[in-house]
């Protein structure tokens, strides 16, 4: 079986195009900065803020936490997603959950600032369950299906790993990777280009 490219993906936010007017104008569109493995998804030029905060335990006031320039992928979607690490969670006082992308419901909520306006998401931000990209081919090739929970063994040099409870998506339009985000990246050491393998 062949070994399955191991991407690392950086905090990032999806945003509807209504969204999209009131952070950076009517009418703006989406450009693209890069594109990424799965067919159709890119990197915009758009940065957003993001924006939470924390209660101060000693005096019992509002502190306003931020993460700037955070990469908005494109195309624009049906729904404003915001997909950060567990770090970042914490960095920013928001209780986000482990979800699958499109899961959003009762997830945590923030502000996003771009330079024309703000907007108040009431949910939408979660911590990315791991997993894996595949076409209805290459699930066959690998003898899982849809929504399967999988071993995935990242190897690396020295921090070598085995992660549980990797997600399979299947679909037509999907290519062959993994996604992880920063916090796992780093836990298995993964620089340059990774590869992993499953198992069962
Ligand atoms: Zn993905």
């Amino acid at each position: 079986m062949r070994d399955i490219l191991v991407e690392t993906s950086a905090r990032h936010v999806h945003v509807t195009q209504e969204t999209l007017e009131v952070l950076f104008g009517k009418g703006f569109e989406l450009s693209v900065r890069a594109m990424l493995s799965q067919p159709g998804q890119f990197v915009s030029n758009s940065r957003v803020d993001i924006v939470g905060y924390k209660i101060n335990k000693a005096t019992g006031e509002k502190v306003e936490t931020r993460i700037k320039n955070v990469s908005i992928l494109g195309p624009v979607r049906k729904a404003n997603q915001v997909e950060i690490s567990l770090t970042d969670a914490r960095t920013l006082g928001i209780n986000a959950p482990v979800r699958e992308s499109g899961d959003i419901a009762g997830s945590g909520p923030c502000k996003l600032v771009g330079p024309a306006g703000e907007v108040e998401l009431s949910e939408g931000v979660i911590v990315a369950k791991r997993h894996i990209h595949m076409t209805p081919e290459d699930a066959k090739e690998f003898g899982v299906s849809n929504g399967e929970i999988v071993n995935l063994e990242v190897l690396t040099e020295g921090r070598h790993l085995i992660f549980g409870d990797v997600v399979i998506r299947v679909r037509d339009d999907f290519a062959l990777a993994c996604h992880i985000d920063t916090d796992e990246s780093n836990a298995a050491g993964c620089a340059g280009t990774v590869y992993g393998r499953i198992v069962k």
